[in-house]
């Protein structure tokens, strides 16, 4: 049975934990840069899978997949946050693309990723502040997820478990999305997937222990070279700088 209090209490305790406050907008890929031992992956996973969480006594791994929408990738990171941290069913796991998941234990895990960047009193807060006539339109979801960084659908579905929006309206509300909030003024940077040349990265404790050998000079830099090769991180090894260009992705 989902406990959505204590879902969102745990929510708020681990924005706290890594150093943002119980309530704001907050900027997830920077909080978790800070959790020790964490390697963070970006890569094009395919069309099923979100994000992965690998976790045990020597290491910890969270990749997400890069091909889905800016908001999506947001989301799927505060989803496999759950599992770093409150998930004692395995040390493995594998999410699913699809919002509407099957398992108990991935409904937490998507609960939480809700909770955690959009906490519940701040969203009713921001709805009485962008929405004060109900019912909500796709104006006013579009805003909301603009606020909180949330992807479109992730949005709808927390607005529809929350009484104000109904599941009906699914299609209604997918429609015309990143032209609405071009319109609107807002940048499409939430609806766009990672430019193309920037979907393999790794960041985090790994690039941090390669470092470490670099400077204690404890393997050859053809082995250096090809530890960063490893984490798709070429632009380190050989210095580059790469062009940007990518599509569009609602999800
Ligand atoms: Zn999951």
């Amino acid at each position: 049975m989902l406990d959505k209090l204590d879902l969102s209490t745990k929510a708020q305790e681990l924005r706290e934990l890594l150093g943002g406050d119980a309530n704001s907008p907050v900027d997830i890929f920077s909080l978790v840069n800070q959790i020790d031992g964490l390697t963070l992956v970006f890569y094009p996973l395919g069309e099923n899978i979100s994000g992965m969480c690998v976790r045990d006594n020597e290491i910890r791994l969270i990749a997400i997949n890069s091909t889905m929408s800016y908001g999506r990738q947001r989301f799927s990171l505060a989803h496999e946050l759950y599992h770093l941290y409150y998930d004692d069913e395995s040390g493995f796991n594998v999410c699913s693309t699809k919002l509407n998941p099957k398992s108990e234990n991935e409904k937490c895990a998507d609960q939480f990723a809700s909770f955690f960047l959009a906490p519940y009193k701040s969203l009713r807060t921001a709805i009485k502040k962008f929405a004060e006539k109900s019912p909500l339109s796709i104006q006013h979801v579009i805003a909301l997820e603009q606020y909180f960084g949330m992807s479109h659908l992730a949005m709808f579905w927390r607005l529809v478990s929350e009484g104000y929006l109904s599941s009906e309206k699914l299609d209604d509300y997918s429609y015309g999305v990143i032209s609405a909030a071009r319109s609107l003024g807002y940048d499409d940077k939430l609806y766009k997937p990672t430019p193309v040349n920037y979907q393999r990265r790794t960041y985090g404790y790994y690039l941090k222990q390669v470092e470490e050998l670099r400077k204690k000079a404890l393997v050859s830099s053809g082995k250096i070279d090809e530890l960063l090769l490893d984490a798709f991180r070429d632009d380190i090894a050989f210095g580059l700088d790469e062009e940007n260009h990518g599509g569009e992705v609602i999800d």
